[in-house]
């Protein structure tokens, strides 16, 4: 097989970035190892329910709102089938055993509001963040889809989450409910850049929606693109070898053995992988090389799925977060507690309307607490049993996580009809991730150079996107997108025709 483009992986920045060459008229084709495309965005069903493997929610996807203009550029934006959270109350945030449920709301200005019902005396503080949230946000030209100078931003990259807070309230529980859905980038204190909560918190603060369905429809409206545009993807192609010749790529060869010729290559995988999959690495500089195998992944999740039993629980167009203490502490907490952290996900019973058919429960966990089964794969195109330790230690930590939770929302324990566990093995077999992590490399702020990449690379006809890059999540992976097809299309062109679609 030979193509102009050849992606591997058919995750969101694999097939944004495929639609946008495509739509060009570049001959694109993604390698995928799964027989369900999407990575992240899969979907799987159980108990004759869908849920969603990992993206619960999107922000920014109102009229005119970032990640709309990119989706409406792609052609998606119009057939999915979306559900806009409340506006008044996208998350609620809790901690420990306070009782009180703060909310955080949509719209900057009805954000700002609800914050200063709920905490009165601080209105200057919550004047100051919200002024700090736009002034950053406005600093990524990519973030406001414009071409700018990478100097813009220079002033703000080496905030830090936890002294900004800081310096605009001395009231903690102020600076907690502002960190309160840190598990959207897993805010750590001592590593988040303000930036990074910045970029995502506002995006979800500007408008918060649930894929209706699942998030699976993402993957399979891209597909469609593709495939309108002349594009394939080729499934169940797990590439094993990128063949480096005279300095350039020249295949990617997969482990079945079939052949993918390209003049161009772009890696939606984590860049760790792509290293290992080169024939000859001399061709890369060991400084890239070191800062890429020395990268430190990100915490890795638990996820419950309950399904429900009828007409039991009420729907909430709005979901939970709970954490231990201050949201940025919880991961370093993680070597004493479990549960440190959880986050509920509703999903409405499309026959019961008010009624909720099932909830998605996701905590952190330690990737290493499943070291010694590594060496175990389970996935739907291998699927094998793991050890019964296995299957016991995960069933101990779902008792643990769904007790926490039934603390304080009985109803999910007490009306819960079957549940099945995913643990950081299960992400990193199903999604191809390296160790299960969640969000793929842990940004740093301290060292901010080491832990984000250009999408170009010293091999001139390699290319990266994906989470790893710059900024994970939906819409970070599809600001990434951008930036990859750029390449080939140069960034104004494709801007001003974002802009004008
Ligand atoms: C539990 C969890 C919850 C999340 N919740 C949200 C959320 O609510 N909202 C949000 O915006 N974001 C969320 N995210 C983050 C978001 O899902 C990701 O940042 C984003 O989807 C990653 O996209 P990607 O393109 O980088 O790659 P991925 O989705 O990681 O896809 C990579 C693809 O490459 C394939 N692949 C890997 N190796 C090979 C190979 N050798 N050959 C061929 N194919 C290969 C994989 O099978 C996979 O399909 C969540 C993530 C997790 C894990």
């Amino acid at each position: 097989m030979k193509h102009q483009i050849v992606i591997i992986g058919s995750g969101l920045g694999g097939l944004l970035t495929a639609v946008l060459l495509a739509k060009e008229g570049y001959d694109v084709a993604i390698i995928e190892q799964n027989k369900q495309i999407g990575g992240c965005l899969q979907t799987f069903s159980f108990d004759k329910k869908i849920f969603d493997s990992a993206v619960h929610y999107l922000g920014s996807l109102g009229e005119g709102e970032v990640l709309n203009q990119i989706f409406s550029y792609a052609g998606i934006q119009k057939d999915l089938q979306l559900k806009r959270l409340d506006q008044d109350c996208f998350d609620a945030v809790l901690f420990g055993s306070d009782p009180q449920q703060y909310k955080l709301a949509q719209g900057l200005d009805n954000f700002a509001d609800s914050l200063w019902q709920q905490f009165p005396e601080e209105k200057e503080a919550i004047n100051a963040y919200t002024r700090l949230l736009q002034d950053t946000c406005d600093r990524f030209p990519l973030y406001n889809l414009r071409n700018g100078d990478a100097a813009e931003k220079e002033e703000v990259l080496h905030l830090k989450l936890a002294q900004e807070l800081q310096k605009i309230t001395t009231n903690q529980t102020l600076q907690k409910v502002l960190s309160g859905n840190a598990i959207l980038y897993a805010g750590m204190a001592q590593k988040t850049a303000f930036s990074t909560h910045a970029l995502v918190s506002k995006s979800y603060i500007d408008s918060s929606w649930r894929c209706v369905g699942g998030s699976s429809q993402i993957a399979k409206l891209l597909w469609r693109k593709l495939q309108e545009y002349g594009g394939v993807i080729y499934r169940h192609e797990k590439i094993k070898r990128l063949v480096v010749n005279n300095g350039i790529i020249e295949k990617a060869v997969a482990a079945s053995g079939n052949e993918f010729l390209g003049t161009h290559f772009i890696a939606n995988i984590h860049p760790q992988q792509t290293i290992a999959l080169l024939s000859d690495q001399s061709i890369l500089k060991s400084v890239f090389k070191n800062r890429i195998l020395e990268a430190t992944p990100t915490v890795g999740c638990i996820m419950v799925n309950i399904v429900l039993k009828p007409r039991t629980v009420s729907y909430k167009n709005y979901n939970i977060n709970w954490n231990l203490k201050d949201g940025l502490e919880v991961i370093d907490a993680l070597s004493e507690f479990f549960p440190v952290n959880y986050s509920i996900y509703y999903t409405e019973d499309s026959h019961n309307h008010g009624f909720a058919e099932s909830v998605s429960i996701l905590s952190y966990i330690n990737t290493s607490d499943f070291a010694v089964w590594k060496n175990s794969f389970n996935s739907t195109m291998a699927a094998q049993e793991r050890e019964p330790a296995y299957t016991d230690f995960k069933e101990e930590k779902a008792v643990l996580l769904i007790n926490k939770v039934a603390e304080r929302f009985p109803e999910l324990k007490e009306q819960m009809q079957s549940y099945k566990i995913a643990t950081p093995l299960t992400y990193r077999d199903y999604q191809g991730s390296v160790t299960g992590d969640m969000y793929g490399i842990q940004k740093d702020v301290n060292q901010l150079n080491h832990t984000r990449f250009t999408t170009k690379t010293r091999i001139p006809n390699l290319h990266l996107t994906g989470q790893n890059i710059n900024l994970h999540g939906v819409l970070g992976v599809s600001m990434t997108a951008i930036s990859s097809a750029a390449d080939f299309l140069g960034l104004d062109y494709l801007l001003q025709k974002i802009n004008e679609a």
